[in-house]
């Protein structure tokens, strides 16, 4: 097809949006492809929605051939579903949540297993029917707390959401495997570089679940690799505990004063002065405790107290998906107050008389736990509950008994992988894609149960699978625009050739549609900058517009040649006008 960018409902914009953090957001709203309405709201404009129908046509192909079928829920949901599985409140304030006429509670699906569950509990009653995989790609709600960087994090985005059902164990692993079969292959005709990665399940619940991340230095989630083929989300890395050492061999519990030093490379001066060693004293030495108020979604809230090893931090994103939907916060001046037997800069598990001060069997009675590094028999430095003292040799095991390990601390580039398959790299990328085993979570709170060969009752078991189609989009500019524009592959580029008609000579605009007409019918999308507009104004749009081939007509028209343009390369080739045709079909794979 051909279309006139005189008539084409575009405005190429000079400047860069105010709130343009990455270059595809940048890029795609200067392009004219969408428009902001309201932060992380977007408007789809016609060279937006063409690139956009074209990722939902892969991603729609590729599910269809899986074998699941495409369905349409509704957005507008009511309460009760969400009620039943807890969601309504563990998904908190990213819940757009509104109320009809009647005063009855509704909401904009942020993900729909509730309502694929009920559906399909209405309709089937027998292993026979199953298994079962539906999707539908659909307009999703999410009141983020940071929507950011154009499409990439909206508040309402389109998702391709899948939800598989089988009767038995066996029967999800062979679901989950082709939905991840067919993501692989979506996310190699988008002609992303992506990694897939072990991932936490989050507010979704569930057990295995891995993430599909496009390599990016923007993106918002970090992963580690190894050489060894190690692959996960940070979030999802768990450390392997190294073994528990004798307790016979570690070093009496001993105070030692460190007057004002209240943070652990103080500790570490103090020690290194006054208490040399063969070795000297380093932070890893160190056992750090921290206090953290962990608010549930219900409203109620319990403190907790982590121990690390004392040259590692918290890390909040781990912190968080640990504890989703729950949140965990830093204990405030105020919330000390509770606990006078905690002496801030000087905390640790016990004082020097050996009595617990953390533990849920302590003189605080605050859950305490532990990195997996703390192991039995490992000693440590720690605060005595005294001002100016801490205590050596604290043993874990003999001195202190933790309530639990919880494995939050920072990921380190150069940190063993766990499955011992050497060190670790960190990389960035954005999350495309996200399939779970949720096993039963769903059907059980919502009754999903068939009769199985033998008659009896039993709960289906389910998966659930995400692809992000509008952040897709972002996704693809971001890996290939560059300072001029935008860049995009053939496959989902809103037009393939862009011709240029430059000059004032009617002759231009004729040979200019001559080639559009014939590259048409040979099946290529054409777009034909026919507008009264300077040959610089035309070029510069035509590397912000990003369409991959793009055809010159000007000058060189009087000696009979035109000027073909490959817009990712930059390379330029004068062709004859007689030969432009077979020139654009050639880069355009034809
Ligand atoms: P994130 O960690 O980025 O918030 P999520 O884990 O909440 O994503 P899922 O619930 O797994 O996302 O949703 C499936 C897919 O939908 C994601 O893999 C992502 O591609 C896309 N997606 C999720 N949230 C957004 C959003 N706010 N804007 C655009 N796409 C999104
Ligand atoms: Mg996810």
């Amino acid at each position: 097809m051909i279309e006139k960018l005189s008539r084409l409902f575009v405005r190429t914009l000079r400047d860069d949006p105010a709130d343009a953090e990455v270059p595809s957001h940048r890029w795609l709203v200067r392009a004219g492809y969408i428009r902001r309405v309201a932060p992380g709201v977007y408007s789809w404009l016609p060279l937006g929605l063409k690139v956009l129908r074209k990722v939902e046509t892969i991603v729609r192909e590729e599910m269809v051939a899986m074998g699941a079928q495409e369905v349409l829920f509704p957005a507008l949901l009511p309460r009760e579903p969400y009620e039943a599985t807890n969601r309504w409140t563990d998904y908190g304030d990213n819940l757009f949540r509104l109320k009809d006429r009647r005063g009855a509670d509704m909401l904009l699906g942020p993900t729909h297993e509730e309502i694929f569950t009920l559906t399909v509990k209405d309709m089937y009653s027998s292993y026979k029917d199953l298994p079962l995989s539906l999707f539908q790609i659909q307009t999703k709600y999410r009141d983020e707390a940071r929507p950011r960087a154009g499409l990439l994090r909206g508040r309402e985005f389109v998702m391709k959401d899948s939800y598989s059902f089988d009767i038995d164990d066996e029967g999800l692993d062979a679901s989950y495997r082709a939905h991840r079969d067919a993501y692989i292959r979506i996310f190699e005709r988008l002609g992303l570089e992506y990694v897939i990665v072990s991932a936490m399940a989050g507010a979704m619940g569930g057990s295995a679940s891995e993430e599909f991340l496009a390599v990016a230095k923007n993106g918002e989630d970090t992963f580690v690799r190894s050489p060894g083929g190690y692959a996960a989300n940070v979030e999802a890395v768990r450390i392997a505990a190294p073994e528990a050492l004798p307790l016979d061999d570690a070093p009496t519990m001993s105070v030692v004063d460190t007057p004002d030093a209240r943070s652990i490379a103080a500790v570490v001066d103090v020690l290194n002065a006054e208490h040399a060693q063969d070795q000297p004293w380093t932070a890893d030495q160190m056992l750090k405790n921290l206090v953290f108020l962990v608010k549930h979604p219900d409203g109620t809230t319990e403190p907790l107290a982590i121990g690390l090893p004392g040259d590692r931090d918290v890390d909040a994103k781990r912190l968080e998906a640990v504890f989703e939907p729950s949140v965990a916060v830093p204990f405030t001046p105020e919330d000390f107050e509770k606990y006078p037997a905690l002496n801030v800069g000087f905390m640790g598990p016990v004082d020097a008389s050996g009595a617990a001060i953390l533990g849920e069997e302590s003189a605080t009675g605050i859950r305490y736990v532990v990195d997996p590094r703390v192991v039995t028999g490992t000693h440590w430095v720690t605060g005595a509950n005294a001002v100016d003292q801490h205590l050596t040799g604290v043993t874990m095991g003999r001195d202190f008994t933790p309530d639990g390990v919880l494995d939050v601390a920072d990921v380190r580039e150069g940190d063993a992988a766990p499955d011992g398959s050497g060190p670790m790299q960190l990389a960035r990328g954005i999350e495309m894609g996200h399939i779970f085993q949720l096993g039963r979570r769903y059907a059980e709170a919502l009754g999903l149960k068939v009769l199985d060969k033998n008659g009896k009752l039993v709960t289906v078991t389910m998966g659930s699978y995400g692809v992000g189609v509008s952040r897709a989009v972002a996704a693809v500019a971001e890996a290939t625009c560059d300072d001029k524009g935008l860049c995009w592959p053939l496959e989902l580029a809103p037009y393939q050739v862009q011709i240029l008609a430059t000059g004032k000579d009617i002759s231009v605009f004729e040979e200019a549609d001559r080639i559009a007409g014939e590259l048409s019918e040979r099946g290529l999308d054409v777009l034909v900058d026919d507008r009264k507009a300077s040959p610089g104004v035309k070029f510069a749009d035509s590397e912000i517009l990003g369409m991959p081939i793009i055809v010159v007509v000007g000058r060189g028209l009087a000696d009979g040649v035109v000027e073909v343009r490959n817009r990712a390369t930059g390379e330029r080739s004068e062709v004859a006008v007689a030969d432009a045709v077979s020139a654009v079909l050639e880069l355009a794979g034809r």
